[in-house]
Formats: structure tokens, sequence, C-alpha cells
């Protein structure tokens, strides 16, 4: 619930804009600081500058009072992202802690969840990651086979997660697992929110293609869990897990109120430049690379004005909420063709030191996929898009209404 602030946005904003320069370093928002995600470095110094915005009254501004938040509307925050642009902010923070499992935390967690864990998080104490996809796959989230078992008043817990961002730097995360095997595979699912330091939980580092080791890897061997670990109701997961994946769509498109400060975490999520591309490369006057570098900067301009139109949209209930899927779908396949437009007009340079300072492209262009995976893939949002928005028949499923114990699945 949001409060009346005795302050309008604008003289709140004129407050943060005095506090921000007094309190916190100022950048070059062109230029951001470089903030790598796989180093714990990163995630602590994230936390000082979150300690600091929660000393100063501006550390969850949309989250109510009671859990440490402000209780403030989305245009206090909005107003407040635009005068942290020109200054260091803890934007590691915003995704997946405060956006996605913050969020979903205050949508469903208990009294003492939102107390606990969404108050450590706004003081900048704590971080929240997700434990959701499985060896066996992600995209079938509702087949999860992590076993929770109750044992007198205890949870145990066997089996394991994978892809899990930034869970090394995390203390807690909301994992699903399966709690009864007799019924449907959307009816057996539980949420939990499980401490990462618990016995019985062993961690590991994923390397990715580019030498990054920002995913982990979770093997859960008889973990114990209180009753107290359980979001929301036994059983009833998948509605957890649902409130989830929205405000994971509205975090990618940008559209969570619960984000602070906007921009790119680091160098990079920015935007290639073409232009300078081409111009480093001496190709600047070719007509065929001012054709390549303009469809890619069209497509920008649509993306950004598609994020608009679908915002109002479902706004004014013209769409429905997962409509945000096109942004996500629409953001993912935008993020490809501006990468691969810059390694082509970057060539060789884009992947060998030549001098040219280019070859970071081609490092980059090695994870450009990763927005058409994180958080469902594309293929799993044009059905989306194809089946909730365009009212296409669903697509044929053998397990729909088999008792979960009864569906065929290879062994995993
Ligand atoms: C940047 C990034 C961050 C991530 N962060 C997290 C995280 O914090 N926590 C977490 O739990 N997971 C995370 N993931 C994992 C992510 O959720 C999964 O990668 C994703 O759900 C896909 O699962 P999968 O990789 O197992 O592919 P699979 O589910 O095995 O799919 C393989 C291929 O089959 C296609 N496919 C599958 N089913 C269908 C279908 N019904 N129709 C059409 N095509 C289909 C898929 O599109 C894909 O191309 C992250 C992934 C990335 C890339």
């Amino acid at each position: 619930m949001t409060v009346t602030s005795t302050e309008t946005v604008a003289e709140f904003a004129a407050r943060a804009r005095r506090w921000l320069t007094e309190n916190m370093p100022a950048i070059d928002p062109e230029n951001p600081p470089f903030s790598v995600r796989a180093e714990q470095q990163s995630w602590d110094r994230a936390k000082e500058l979150q300690r600091k915005l929660y000393a100063g009254g501006f550390a969850g501004i949309c989250f109510p009072r009671e859990y440490g938040g402000l209780g403030l509307d989305y245009a206090f925050q909005k107003a407040f992202n635009t005068e942290c642009r020109f200054f260091e902010m803890p934007l590691i923070l915003n995704t997946p802690s405060f956006t996605i499992c913050s969020a979903t935390i205050l949508d469903v967690g208990s009294e003492q969840q939102k107390r606990d864990r969404i108050s450590a998080a706004i003081r900048g104490d704590e971080i929240l990651c997700q434990l959701l996809s499985e060896p066996s796959g992600g995209s079938d989230l509702a087949g999860v086979i992590t076993r929770a078992e109750k044992v007198g008043d205890k949870w145990i817990i066997n089996g394991a997660k994978t892809w899990s961002t930034s869970a090394f730097a995390a203390d807690y995360g909301l994992m699903l697992a399966r709690t009864d095997w007799t019924v449907p595979k959307h009816e057996g699912l539980t949420m939990f929110l499980v401490p990462l330091n618990a016995p019985g939980i062993t961690m590991r580092r994923i390397t990715e293609v580019n030498g990054n080791e920002e995913f982990c890897e979770e093997f859960f061997d008889g973990l114990e869990l209180g009753e107290d670990a359980v979001v929301g109701a036994v059983n009833d997961g998948w509605t957890v897990a649902s409130r989830q994946l929205h405000h994971e769509r509205r975090a990618v498109g940008g559209g969570s109120e619960f984000a602070s400060g906007t921009g790119a975490e680091n160098a990079s999520e920015m935007p290639p430049n073409h232009v300078a591309i081409a111009t480093a490369t001496g190709q600047a006057d070719d007509p065929r690379v001012q054709d390549l570098a303009g469809r890619a900067l069209v497509r920008r301009i649509v993306k950004e004005q598609l994020i608009d139109h679908v915002g109002a949209s479902i706004a004014d209930g013209s769409l429905p909420p997962n409509a945000g899927t096109l942004i996500r779908l629409m953001h993912a396949e935008t993020t490809e063709l501006e990468v691969d437009t810059a390694l082509a007009i970057a060539g060789t340079s884009g992947v060998i030191d030549d001098g040219s300072g280019l070859s970071d492209i081609g490092v980059r262009y090695l994870s450009r996929q990763t927005g058409s995976l994180g958080g469902g893939t594309s293929e799993m949002a044009r059905n989306v898009i194809g089946e909730r928005i365009l009212g296409f028949p669903r697509e044929p499923a053998a397990d729909r209404g088999v008792p979960f114990n009864q569906v065929k699945r290879s062994r995993g």
C-alpha cells in the first residue's frame, strides 16, 4: 500500500538531487563504472551503496514502510531514477533481488518473511536470488523434480538447480520443489525460501563461454528447512512462481517500480556504438556499413516505442498483462541484431587485438543470446504471445491433467 507523501514529487526530486550530490559518487552516465556481476567485490560495493541510500532515506521507495521502504508510489521512484542517473547506484541489486524476489515475497510471502527478508534487502544487508531451473530443463518450469518431503515438522530437500544468476553473492533463494507427485504437475509444487549457507547445499560456479562465472548450480542433499521456509501455501507453489515470472517480465521490460535507478549495469550492456565502430575501422563513408548501422538503430527506436505503447496498453486494459512478453521478445531480438551488427562492422578487429580496442565486441558476441534464454526462452515467449494474446489453440501437452508420477519422462 502506498502512503500519501507530505512532499510533492518535485519537492522529493529536489531533495533527492541535493542528497545525491552530497552523498553518492558522481559518474558520467554515458560511461558508467564497470560492474562485473561475476565478482564478489561488485556485490560488496553494491551493498555499501545500498546502505548509503538507506541511511539517506532513499531506499525501497515503492516498498511499504513496515518492511523498510518509503511506501511512495511509482511517480516518486521515477523522479528519483531521473535524478540518480549521474551517480553511482547499486544497479546490480535491482534484478533479481528487488524487482523479482522481494516483489514476489511482498505479494505472497508471510508477514515474517516480508519483515525479515525485504527489509534486510532494502538495508543493503542481504541479496536474494532465484532457484528455479533444473539440469533437466528450464522451459517446463512446472516440471521441476527437486523433491521436498515433510518429515515431522521439517522439510527435507533433495535435488539440483542450475543457471542461478549471482547465487554465489546471495543470502537467500526462492526455490521451487515438488511436494506432491500424485497430482498434475502444476498442483504439487511448493516455493521455499532457502538460506544459501545452510548445511546440505553444495554450490558451484558455472564457467560460461565468455569466461564469466556469474551463474551457479546448487545440489541439495538432505537440506533441512522449517515450516516457516514455505512461501505462500504448500502445493500452491505455481501461484508463487507465476508471480515471479510476472515480476521478471516487468523487470526485463524496464517497468518495475521496485528498480532503483535505470541504465546499464556495466559497459557490456550499453548498446554498441555502431558509428564509432565504423569510424574506428575506416568505414564511416561506406554505404553498406551505413545501411547495417541504420537498420540496427531503427530497430532500437522501434523497440523503445513498443515499450511505451505496450506499457500504456496494459495500463489502459487494451492489452492483457501477458503482453509484457512482446517487450521481452523484442528486447532479446534487438540486442542480438545490435551485437551481430557491431561484429559485422568490426570484422576481424572485433575478434583479434589489433590495437583498435574493438576486440571486446567478439567476447560480447559470445553472450549475445542471454536475453533470448533468461526468464524463459524466445520460443516460449512466442508460445505465450500466440496462445494468450492472439488466442491461438494451446500446444498439445501429453502431461496436461496427468498425475506427475504417471508422466513419462526421460531420466534427469
Ligand atoms: C541470463 C540468464 C539468466 C538466468 N537466470 C536464472 C536464474 O536466476 N534462476 C534460474 O532458475 N534460471 C535462470 N536462467 C535459466 C533460464 O530460465 C533457462 O535457461 C530457460 O528457462 C530455458 O531453460 P533451459 O536452458 O533448460 O532450456 P530447455 O528448457 O531445455 O529448452 C531447450 C530449447 O527447447 C526450446 N523449447 C523448450 N520447450 C519448448 C516449447 N514448449 N515450445 C517451443 N520451444 C521449446 C527452448 O526454447 C530452447 O531453445 C537464466 C538463464 C539465462 C540465460
